[in-house]
C-alpha cells in the first residue's frame, strides 16, 4: 500500500511563507487530524486509501504537523492557521523541555541540535492551544508526544526500557497537564536513519502503550503504521511541485 496521505512536517517557519503554503491548499485539500483517519493505519485498505486521497467528491486529505512545541508556533502560525485559515493541525510536543510560567523557557537544543536558540512553549501555551476549537467547533490543534527528551531511540540500542519509558510516560505527561483524551499517535523523536521494517522492539513497546501509529521525519515509499512517512517543510519547499509529485508517484 501506498504512504496514506500527504504529512507535511514544519518546524520553525516565517508567517509570510506559511500563508504562501496554506494559500495554495486552500481549497485543493482538507487538513485532518491523524486520530480522524486512525482506519487507515489500523487496516490500511484500498478502498480507504482512495477515500482519504483520491475521492471525487471530497477534497483529498491532508496532515500537517509542526515538530517541537516552538514558541514560533504559537505567536505566529498558530494564530494563522486558526484566525485566517480555520485549518486544523498537529504539534509534537518534547514533554520535558515544557516549562511552566515563570520558570525560564528551554530551547529545542538537543543532541544533533546543539547549537539552535529557539525557545520552546510553556504548559499554559499548549493548555491554551488544546482548548481551541475550528469553525465547526471541533478541536483545532491535535497534540501528540514526542517523546520525553528527543533522543533518538536509535541511540538507546537495547536499552527498551527507556524506550518505553520514553513513550509511556510522555504521553502520561501531556494527558495529565492539558486534560486531553488519551493520544493515540506517536512523533518518533530524531527519526533519520529508520528503517520501516526493523526496530521490532520500539514497534512492540508502541503497541503495548496503545499507539496506533507513529510518525517518522523522513519521507519514505515504505512505510508501516509505526513508521508513517512525512515530507519534511523548510521555507524553500515548493508546495504545489511537491504535492503534485506526490499525486503522481501514487497508484
Ligand atoms: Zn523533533
Amino acid at each position: 500500500m501506498p504512504p496514506p496521505l500527504p504529512i507535511l512536517m514544519y518546524h520553525k517557519i516565517d508567517g509570510d511563507i506559511l500563508r504562501k503554503h496554506l494559500d495554495w491548499l486552500r481549497g485543493k485539500f482538507l487538513p485532518v487530524h491523524l486520530y480522524e483517519i486512525k482506519e487507515y493505519f489500523i487496516q490500511p485498505t484500498w478502498k480507504i486509501y482512495h477515500e482519504l486521497y483520491h475521492s471525487k467528491d471530497l477534497l483529498p486529505k491532508i496532515v500537517l504537523t509542526f515538530d517541537d512545541a516552538l514558541l514560533d508556533f504559537y505567536i505566529s502560525s498558530y494564530s494563522i492557521l486558526k484566525d485566517e485559515y480555520d485549518f486544523k493541525a498537529t504539534i509534537c510536543v518534547p514533554t520535558g523541555f515544557i516549562s511552566n510560567p515563570g520558570n525560564p523557557r528551554k530551547l529545542d537544543n538537543w543532541e544533533n541540535n546543539e547549537h539552535s536558540t529557539n525557545l520552546i512553549m510553556t504548559w499554559s501555551e499548549i493548555r491554551d492551544i488544546s482548548k481551541a476549537k475550528n469553525e465547526l467547533g471541533e478541536p483545532l490543534i491535535e497534540i501528540l508526544p514526542h517523546s520525553i527528551n528527543h533522543v533518538p531511540f536509535d541511540s538507546y540500542g537495547e536499552d527498551i526500557k527507556e524506550v518505553q519509558r520514553q513513550i509511556q510516560e510522555s504521553k502520561k505527561t501531556l494527558v495529565l497537564n492539558l486534560s486531553i483524551p488519551e493520544p493515540i499517535f506517536f512523533c518518533l523523536p530524531g527519526g533519520a536513519g529508520w528503517k520501516f521494517d526493523e526496530h521490532e522492539g520500539i514497534n512492540h513497546a508502541l503497541d503495548k502503550a496503545n499507539y496506533i501509529g507513529a510518525l517518522r521525519a523522513e519521507y519514505s515509499n515504505e512505510w508501516n503504521r509505526y513508521c508513517i512517512p512525512r515530507y519534511s517543510i523548510s521555507s524553500s519547499t515548493c508546495i504545489s511541485t511537491l504535492l503534485m509529485g506526490y499525486q503522481r508517484n501514487e497508484v
